[in-house]
């Protein structure tokens, strides 16, 4: 019996309205190869021009909506007449904590034909899985100001952390390491600076770490572990991290594997009991939009995540090999030197999912 999944797309603002189509044309084309199961997409035209006829960056029922499907595929969000409270917390932050996406994974590997910017790296020493802590932390929103526009002004931001939610990150992460070769888990924290909730990180990894003895652990600072990107980026394989410090070492981590236009991201409510959602990392990019010329390998790979999610391992790795055919082959878009249009690109990795390049 065919298996059946119902996603819904939402392509967002700028470039997002060519990478989620272009993902969805991939998508369909590893189903078809892959075989087993079928995809029924439904598109959801929310975003900021949507908030420009509506009001609204997604309408009142959004997220009753979306819970229907098995997962959701995002483009992208934001809008240069728009300021970024409003776009990013009425759509993305509405459906990631709406949702509980607590644990946002963030793959970093070097492909084939992609230089990146470390002298002398090659693919055996960028294959890293970044976990990022999606639900708390220093992104909490909590905090205020007073006295505002007075010599004696004063603004807060207080990073939440909460037993419960640093618990179940790191018993996500521990999961993910366990499951990698290598079994190694880099744990950041800056608990010799932030004495409170660092500490509290701290002690959590080692509580779980007891009942993971097959994980090999190290602790590591978040600024040494910047510096630890660069020099050596053969030692690291499974980090989690807090949401904010993982934030800045994830778009460090993409910079190093050839930019923004290739990294992918899913954030997962691992239990099921909602959708997750699969995006790139970049933003709507409002400087290319249009043109053409987005390089949609990022969306490509968060397809491939969302079907991996799914139980369709076969059909995910179809479409992670075939980006890589094709990125070996040198046919890359501008971002990353070279002349390829989204177009382009999109034809010749469904060329190769079907086997015909
Ligand atoms: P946001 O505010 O959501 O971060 P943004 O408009 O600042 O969005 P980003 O996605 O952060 O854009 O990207 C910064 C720059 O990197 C873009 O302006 C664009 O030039 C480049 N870029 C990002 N993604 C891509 C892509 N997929 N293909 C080509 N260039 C990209
Ligand atoms: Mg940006």
């Amino acid at each position: 019996m065919t298996r059946r999944y119902s996603i819904a797309a939402i392509p967002g603002d700028g470039i997002g309205k060519e990478v989620v189509p272009a993902c969805l044309a991939v998508l369909q084309a590893a189903a078809a190869r892959a075989g087993g199961f079928a995809l029924e997409v439904t598109e959801y035209p929310w975003g900021s021009d949507f908030y420009r006829s509506t009001g609204r960056m997604m309408p009142d029922d959004g997220l009753a909506t979306l819970r229907a499907h098995d997962a959701i595929l995002f483009g992208a969000v934001g809008d240069p007449g728009l300021p970024d409270d409003l776009t990013l917390w009425g759509l993305r932050l509405a459906i990631a904590q709406g949702f509980d996406q607590y644990a946002n994974v963030r793959p970093v590997r070097l492909f084939p034909g992609v230089a990146s910017p470390l002298a002398g790296v090659d693919a055996a020493a960028l294959d890293w899985v970044i976990v990022r802590e999606n639900s708390e932390g220093e992104y909490a929103g909590h905090g205020g100001r007073a006295h505002r526009g007075l010599p004696e002004e004063v603004a807060t931001e207080t990073a939440i952390f909460t037993r419960r939610g640093v618990e179940r990150i790191m018993r996500f992460a521990f999961r993910l390491a366990a499951s990698r070769p290598r079994k190694h888990l880099i744990i950041v924290t800056k608990s010799n600076a932030q004495r409170h909730g660092m500490v509290l990180w701290d002690e959590i990894a080692a509580e779980v770490a007891r009942d993971f003895p097959e994980v090999r652990t190290e602790r590591v600072l978040v600024d040494a572990m910047a510096a630890r990107m660069v020099l050596k980026p053969r030692s690291i394989d499974t980090v989690v991290a807090t949401n904010l410090h993982a934030d800045i070492l994830s778009d460090l981590a993409a910079a190093l594997a050839g930019g923004l236009g290739l990294a992918p991201t899913a954030n997962l409510n691992p239990e099921c009991r909602a959708p997750s959602m699969f995006e790139p990392i970049h933003g709507s990019a409002f400087d290319i939009a249009g043109k053409g010329i987005a390089n949609p390998i990022g969306t490509f790979w968060s397809g491939a995540m969302m079907l991996d999610h799914l139980g369709e391992g076969a059909a995910a790795a179809l479409i992670t090999e075939a980006i890589a055919r094709v990125t070996a082959a040198g046919l890359l878009t501008p971002d990353l030197g070279g002349t390829a249009t989204t177009h382009a690109v999109t034809e010749a990795v469904i060329a190769a999912i079907e086997g015909r390049n």
